[in-house]
């Protein structure tokens, strides 16, 4: 039997594949032994439920039930059926209660599948029933098709995936690495929601969330940082080619939509065309809105008889029709990611500007202010301008 093609989900189910092999033993960390709730000797774990979403069939609801295994159909199922799993969770495993019942339980992993896109995509699995010559003048009548699944489709891929975030443990670790390193894994605070695939925050702070730069920190204790490493180790496992695949289009200095979002890192140098020439500033705080418009919170220096830090936001929304474009023909984009010619404009151009901030000027002289500042001394002049800084020997 084909398995069903499920474009909207295709990608992410690859990334996701990996991420079976977590879902068992191998997904679990031992305590630390100076841990007190070591005594029971249970392994840290996390859940992978199953959720089915539908706006498709007005007779099916919203949302489903929470799923133990991965929902499909069934054979004897026409096309009006629910996509469904076999096994309803019991349990609220994102209540209070449970998180308290369960200290062993880290955090939970959501995936949701589309009935809609599932039917879309199993049509052609629906054989028609055979009826009576009779019969069949009464549907054709009524314009009725009788079809049903012979055997069983196959599992429905995921059109999204999110982790709720529900033990003590993983919320107070997140929270320790986000006052080591402010401007990342900002959508790890609770208050925020739940995390989203595929985790942008984690594909930039991949180095960050390695056991030995846990180590490095200090702030956490060995149960924090247990949980802290289950978190993170999901996440690169289930995302390990999702990830892959973005460095792969970033190296040849393309984006496709479905990675715009892990384009920009904090702390990245960002670049602006203008008519003055590029101009560069340092991101702050990255943010994807629900519409995938990338939001960078930047600084940059300015001056205006004195240097000073410049703050703005820009919004970079993806608007092309294409299936990839040029890292550089977006409004702003990461320095590291331009050419090597670009980079060497810039550094040399900053070189003299420091100079100049530090020490050397002279005289200023703003074509657009009129503003100037007296020599003061035989130095060579250095003028800074609209299009950079200038240098005279006078
Ligand atoms: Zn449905």
């Amino acid at each position: 039997m084909n398995r069903p093609s499920l474009p909207a989900g295709r990608e992410m189910k690859r990334a996701f594949d990996n991420a079976s092999s977590l879902v068992g033993e191998d997904a679990h960390r031992k305590r630390p032994k100076n841990d007190p709730m070591h005594q029971s000797n249970t392994p840290l774990r996390f859940l992978v439920v199953h959720k089915v979403l539908c706006s498709r069939h007005n007779n099916h609801p919203p949302e489903s039930e929470l799923y133990k295994d991965t929902p499909r159909l069934y054979r004897g199922d026409d096309r009006t059926a629910q996509l469904r799993g076999t096994t309803i969770l019991e349990e609220d495993v994102l209540s209070e209660e449970f998180a308290e019942e369960n200290p062993d339980v880290s955090f939970i992993v959501i995936r949701e599948y589309d009935c809609g896109v599932y039917h879309d995509a199993a049509r052609d699995q629906f054989k028609h029933i055979p009826v009576s010559d009779n019969m069949i003048h009464v549907l054709r009548k009524f314009k009725v098709q009788l079809t049903m699944l012979n055997e069983d489709a196959s599992e429905a891929n995921p059109v999204a995936e999110r982790i709720a975030l529900i033990s003590e443990g993983v919320s107070s670790g997140m929270k320790s690495v986000r006052s080591a390193y402010p401007s990342y894994f900002l959508s790890s605070d609770p208050a925020i929601g739940d995390l989203m695939a595929p985790y942008p925050d984690f594909y930039h702070g991949r180095t960050i969330l390695t056991e030995e730069s846990l180590d490095s920190l200090g702030d956490l204790d060995e149960e924090q940082k247990g949980h802290v490493v289950l978190l993170s180790g999901y996440v690169q496992s289930s995302c390990a080619s999702d990830y892959k695949e973005a460095d792969e289009q970033f190296q040849h200095g393309v984006v496709s939509k479905m990675h715009f979002d892990k384009l920009f890192s904090p702390e990245d140098i960002v670049i602006r065309s203008t008519e003055a020439g590029p101009r560069a500033y340092c991101v702050r705080r990255v943010e994807t809105t629900p519409l995938r418009i990338v939001r960078l919170d930047c600084w940059s220096w300015a001056f205006d008889g004195k240097f000073y830090q410049d703050h703005s936001r820009w919004d970079i929304p993806w608007s092309a029709r294409a299936d990839e474009v040029s890292i550089d023909s977006l409004l702003l984009y990461p320095l590291r990611l331009g050419s090597t010619r670009l980079r060497n404009q810039l550094h040399e151009r900053g070189k003299v500007y420091w100079e100049f901030r530090n020490r050397k000027m002279v005289e200023y002289n703003s074509l657009s202010s009129g503003f100037e500042l007296q020599p003061v001394s035989r130095a060579p002049r250095y003028y800074l301008t609209t299009t950079g800084l200038t240098i005279t020997l006078g």
